[in-house]
């Protein structure tokens, strides 16, 4: 690319971010109501972490919950301090009849979300709890176990954990202490938890919020979801049902989608991501885009579907067209580049959508999202 046209893309890209800055600005004041999600004092600010950009993460002055976690405008900014006690509730949110979704920041993970830049959820059943995803430490999963105790003294029956990924899976540990609970799992959970890729995901958490990382131990999951793609797995809890369905390795080293029958709400994962840029290191693409397709036939007339990422959304459920198109789209350019002999550097460098910029984490994840699907083009192609 010509110097002058970069630098012509970067005062572009510069004017739109801030302008979507300055939008969301206008709205986080606009009326929406602000509350505190934490009390106490804040962390000194200007310290920068390794690997991190201040624009990717938790605002550390703007306390900010939305009034609704179901298509929600904006999603939470919610500040946490290392001192915080593991038995103080996180903010949580009424989706449905006995249903309840925690909804995390939009962020990387940094010191000031310390792990809630995910979503989780529990059911209150007859008969005990279910819990879909643990958080992404084992304060955090202490904290969501406190959360579901100010909802209910019911017994917790069982923790889903929909893929391996640190987000929702590092508070397992949390729900392992307490007992009785058994863990549900995608069978490429243990290949995760027997790899490296957990110490170096660990050490790296360790490095900004050891405080919140202390008691980390993987967690081997007490059932296994194996089976064919797209088979299931039903648990009946109480009055509940929740068909679990296994939609292969899509994302990560294996993902489940979890179907709660009878109030016709579907937890998606990170099948799709809402308010927010996908991420795509580990998984297979061709194997989302089709996962895709199957979970908007299968699940057309769902009340609700929850991503692990974002606000939970009403039909037609566009974040999954969304997300869907954004990697058709890198799909389409990498194995263009691959083909017509483009060298790997140049065709990550030239992955760029413009309408995307004003999205969160784009900046952040394009790059490497271009870089894993460049890979994945050559592999397909050769
Ligand atoms: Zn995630």
């Amino acid at each position: 690319m010509m110097p002058r046209k970069r630098a012509l893309l970067i005062i572009i890209a510069i004017v739109a971010v801030a302008g979507v800055v300055f939008a969301l600005f206008i709205i986080a004041g606009g009326g929406s109501p602000r509350q505190d999600a934490t009390s106490g004092q804040k962390p000194a600010r200007g310290e920068e972490l390794p690997q991190q950009d201040a624009r990717f993460g938790t605002d550390p002055d703007r306390h900010y919950l939305p009034d609704t976690a179901i298509d929600a405008q904006q999603p939470p900014n919610i500040v946490l301090e290392a001192t915080d006690s593991p038995e103080e509730p996180l903010p949580y949110y009424s989706i449905g009849p006995n249903t309840y979704m925690l909804f995390g920041n939009i962020a990387e993970v940094d010191r000031y979300n310390r792990g809630f830049n995910g979503n989780a959820g529990f059911v209150v059943t007859a008969e005990g709890v279910v819990v879909i995803d643990s958080l992404g430490t084992p304060k955090l999963g202490r904290r969501l176990i406190a959360t579901i105790r100010r909802v209910t003294d019911k017994p917790i029956r069982y923790l889903i954990i929909t893929h391996n990924h640190p987000d929702h899976a590092y508070g397992a540990v949390a729900f392992r202490k307490l007992g009785g609970v058994n863990v549900v799992a995608h069978k490429g959970t243990l290949d995760y938890i027997y790899s490296e890729r957990i110490e170096t995901s660990a050490a790296y958490r360790r490095s900004f919020i050891p405080e919140d990382m202390a008691d980390f131990a993987p967690v081997a999951p007490d059932t296994l979801v194996n089976g064919p793609r797209f088979s299931k797995v039903t648990l009946k809890v109480g009055d509940r049902t929740f068909d679990i369905y296994n939609v292969g390795r899509h994302h990560s080293f294996g993902d489940l989608v979890v179907h709660q029958v009878e109030d016709n709400i579907v937890w998606i994962s990170d099948l799709a991501f809402n308010q927010r840029t996908t991420f795509m290191g580990d998984g297979n693409s061709r194997q989302a885009i089709d996962s895709q397709n199957w979970l908007l036939k299968k699940f057309a007339n769902a009340k609700l579907m929850v991503p692990g990422h974002g606000s939970a959304q009403t039909s037609p459920f566009p974040m999954v067209k969304k997300t869907q198109s954004y990697m058709k789209r890198l799909r389409e350019m990498m194995a263009k580049a691959v083909e017509e002999g483009i060298d790997f550097q140049d065709a990550v460098d030239r992955a760029d959508f413009p309408e995307w910029r004003g999205t969160r984490l784009y900046e952040l994840n394009q790059r490497s999202n271009a870089n894993f699907v460049y890979r994945e083009m050559e592999q397909e192609l050769f």
